[in-house]
């Protein structure tokens, strides 16, 4: 596509924006079980009309606009509020859950700069259930992540293999609260313990539970401390942008205190141009997600959120015993809230979501581990509710009709993993890629075969094959 020599009328222009989208899975009628998080009509409007009456306003300089500062600090306060927090308590609105972490993990570093200067190789000890943003963050700041065991049982971290992976050279401890890919809430209070006994910073990974879990155990569930009123904990990351329902590129980082909190900041005065002081990971950006949350909190207030998590947590509860009761399926470990995996020891679960597909479903297929099978994943949020029987109904279906599937072609993805391990040149991605009958630039209908292939994969290849394929196909 050339660049546009003359302009479009706008409603031409609109007009195309919107076919664009009739590619897409049909997420407003409740299909398309993660990635959205939907409040009801009105809420929807009220998000719209606060982003666009800060869609101008530029994050960047609070001394330009105070109305920014004022509405990140009073979303920050709202959300320590409802997490435990104290009045020491600081933190930051940024873009998503990545970014929250990023930030921790280079407060951790920088705090361990700054304490701890002869270390020169920081380590973060975690479990292996917990977010790959980790992993990310690892990557991009240089701080080794060492994955332990969870328990198999019921996914949660084990304290003990995290005491042992503690060594001279671990800055950081993570917790889920609770995972995004099975729903396990892990022990924090012993986490933090651990972290306080070695003195260790400790990161609890809210982004999920953070606007659910609080509501939840207000309307009288049982759920083990987890946020900053559990002591030894030091920053904790909460997603606006998923259960809080706010527009997307809506997360808050807290810390502790403000002598930690400083470590995530990064100024510059080093260049011809302004005096720069961020914050967080960003520098320019748009005001609109902050001021679609901090609509939205004062919108639904303690009282909404709890409506909406009895909502989805009843919805969750049939799910679960839905699908217990479809022979073949199970769910893995004990979801503390409304995040679920599904693994069957009879039917491929890969080729499950694709048959779910073919009826209109989104589920996300998770690759397994050595501890834990193949499954699949399941977000259950206010706009997907309503849908639980019609989903439970293309479930049995699809569970019924599996017998007749033709199965994976296990010579394919057996030539496939041969050569992956061998050779990942273009040319023998473009020999993969036509032994499984595409062209190159062509992503299958159904990708239960890539799936398998990368299940079979060690990590370390697998993730370099997502990026050559993703680096030839986007
Ligand atoms: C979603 C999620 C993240 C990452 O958040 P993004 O907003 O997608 O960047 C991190 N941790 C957990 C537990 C999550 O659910």
């Amino acid at each position: 596509m050339s660049f546009p020599a003359e302009g479009l009328p706008p409603a031409e222009i609109l007009a195309a924006l919107r076919s664009f989208k009739t590619t897409d899975l049909d997420w407003q009628r409740g299909r398309v079980w993660a990635y959205i998080y939907q409040p009801d009509e009105a809420a929807t409007t009220l998000i719209e009309q606060a982003y666009l009456l800060y869609l101008s306003e530029n994050c960047l300089d609070p001394t330009t606009f105070p109305s920014t500062a004022r509405l990140e600090q009073e979303v920050v306060r709202m959300v320590a509020d409802l997490l435990g927090g104290d009045e020491q308590v600081c933190g930051n609105v940024t873009s998503g859950g990545t970014e929250s972490i990023l930030l921790a993990v280079k407060t951790a570093r920088d705090w361990a700069r700054l304490h701890r200067p002869t270390l020169d190789q920081p380590e973060m000890v975690l479990s292996r259930t917990a977010h790959a943003a980790f992993h990310k963050a690892a990557h991009y700041l240089g701080v080794k992540p060492v994955i332990v065991d969870f328990d198999p049982a019921t996914f949660t971290a084990d304290v003990q293999a995290m005491r042992s992976a503690i060594t001279d050279r671990t800055i950081l401890l993570v917790a889920s609260a609770p995972s995004y890919a099975q729903g396990a809430l892990d022990p924090v209070p012993a986490i933090a313990a651990l972290a306080q006994e070695y003195g260790l910073l400790c990161h609890v990974d809210a982004c999920v539970g953070g606007m659910y879990l609080p509501f939840l155990r207000q309307l009288g569930r049982p759920i083990t401390p987890f946020d900053l009123s559990v002591p030894g904990v030091t920053s904790l990351s909460v997603d606006l942008h998923k259960y809080g329902y706010a527009a997307k590129g809506a997360s808050v980082i807290l810390y502790r205190n403000r002598a930690l909190r400083r470590c995530q900041l990064f100024a510059s005065t080093d260049t011809t141009a302004y005096t720069l002081i961020n914050p967080t990971a960003l520098s320019s950006r748009s005001a609109g997600p902050l001021a679609a949350a901090w609509a939205l909190v004062h919108y639904l207030g303690a009282a909404g959120y709890r409506q909406m998590v009895a909502t989805v947590q009843a919805a969750t509860e049939r799910l679960i015993a839905g699908i217990a009761a479809i022979p073949g399926l199970e769910v893995l470990g004990q979801p503390v809230m409304s995040m679920l995996a599904v693994a069957s020891p009879t039917i491929n679960v890969f080729q499950l979501a694709d048959a779910l597909r073919r009826r209109g479903w989104y589920v996300q297929p998770q690759l397994s581990t050595p501890h834990s099978p193949r499954n699949i994943h399941l977000s259950v949020s206010y706009g997907v509710a309503g849908q639980v029987e019609a989903l439970l109904a293309d479930l049995a279906a699809c569970v019924a009709e599996a017998p007749q599937w033709p199965p994976v072609n296990r010579e394919l993805v057996e030539m496939a993993v041969a050569i992956l391990l061998r050779d990942r040149s273009p040319a023998a991605l473009q020999q993969l890629w036509q032994a499984i009958g595409l062209r190159a630039g062509e992503l299958p209908a159904e990708m239960a075969l890539i799936n398998e292939v990368l299940d079979a994969l060690p990590d370390a290849v697998a993730n370099e094959l997502v990026i050559d394929v993703f680096n030839t196909l986007f």
